[in-house]
């Protein structure tokens, strides 16, 4: 199939380019990202590939149709970033990768917590300086602690096993509880006794309707007091302004982030000479104890490997007639 790849970064190239020789589809890579302005690039493609900050809204998925795109292929797992009744309004076929390396997600996550705990990051800088004090840099033993898991799902159910490895008390929350997870000897608990319980609180449910803000001032007013709290999932999770005013009050002593509200206007691109417009996450950049990472969680060697393949496959399948990991909308009675 013809493919238009948007928002492409040199590494996006070098992976779809080496698996493409396995599939023999037609590529073109564009550095802009899918947007209503941008529909106009996909003239002459059957097929559009995207990534997590591509707004798929119904404008662009109504001017994709007209240019005849008949599928959507998201080179991620996530798929808020879609208008799935658009979609199936158009007939378009949407499909993603469900699962690439969520080994890849779960262990930046683990990285977040220890720099935020262990101040690596500044150890590394003080030392580069010739500093060796160890002044404020002290952390605590994360052998013991408990740990809150939200959605206990490819990426969740790994980081569980990770923390029970380091000796922590893990209590998890879903909506679907699963038998495996119970059966290694995680406990499922609701959300207040989660929030009300644990040291750390990781989020790892997708982004829809019912968990937008699921971290907002009342869930924050229930947690204990100077919990540590991380988020490699969505940023519509947290409401980001209720976190600092909890950061200014210490009730969070430390967050840690790989996904922002706003990500879609600074992530992915090199801003280092521009003057930041949005003055939320400047202020959360001017925290010592908040550890922002651009949305790299993915970002592994086994997940890219795995995305390019994935996608060109669903993209085949659908070409054959046997669509695979399409996204359907959830029907609600
Ligand atoms: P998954 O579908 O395997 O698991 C999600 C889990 O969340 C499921 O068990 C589901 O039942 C649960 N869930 C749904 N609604 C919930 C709710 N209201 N409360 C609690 N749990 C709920 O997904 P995954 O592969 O584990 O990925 C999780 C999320 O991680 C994705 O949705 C995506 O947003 C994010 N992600 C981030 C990166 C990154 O680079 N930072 C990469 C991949 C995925």
């Amino acid at each position: 199939m013809k493919i238009a790849v948007f928002s492409t970064k040199s590494y996006d190239r070098e992976y779809f380019t080496e698996h493409n020789k396995h599939f023999g589809h037609t590529i073109s890579f564009f550095e802009a990202p899918l947007t209503p302005n941008t529909t106009n690039l996909t003239q002459g493609y059957d097929a559009v590939c995207v990534f997590v900050n591509d707004t798929l809204s119904a404008e662009t998925i109504q001017e994709l149709a007209k240019q005849g795109i008949s599928i959507i292929a998201l080179r991620c797992a996530g798929f808020n970033n879609v208008d799935l009744e658009a979609a199936e309004k158009h007939s378009m076929c949407v499909v993603r990768v469900p699962a690439y390396s969520p080994h890849a997600v779960a262990e930046h996550t683990v990285a977040l917590i220890l720099t935020l705990n262990r101040k690596t990051h500044k150890a590394f800088n003080r030392v580069r300086e010739s500093n060796f004090s160890l002044e404020k840099l002290t952390g605590f033993d994360l052998f013991g602690k408990t740990v809150g898991v939200i959605g206990t799902g490819n990426i969740g159910a790994i980081f569980c096993k990770i923390m029970k490895g380091f000796g922590c008390n893990v209590l998890v929350y879903d909506i679907q509880e699963s038998e495996e997870m119970k059966q290694q000897g995680f406990t499922y608990v609701d959300l207040p006794t989660l929030f009300a319980t644990s040291d750390i609180i990781s989020l790892h449910c997708p982004l829809n309707s019912s968990t937008k803000h699921i971290i907002n001032k009342a869930a924050i007013e229930n947690m204990k007091d100077g919990v540590m709290l991380i988020n490699t999932s969505r940023g519509g999770l947290i409401n980001t302004k209720d976190a600092i005013d909890a950061l200014k009050t210490k009730k969070i002593s430390s967050l840690g982030i790989d996904v922002y509200e706003q990500e879609e206007a600074l992530f992915f691109q090199d801003l280092s000479e521009s003057i930041i417009q949005d003055d939320v996450i400047a202020r959360l950049i001017s925290f010592p104890n908040v550890l922002i990472t651009a949305h790299q969680g993915f970002f592994t060697h086994e997940a890219l490997t795995q995305i390019a393949r994935t996608t060109l496959q669903n993209i085949a399948d659908f070409a054959q007639g046997t669509p695979s990991n399409r996204v359907v909308i959830e029907k609600r009675s």
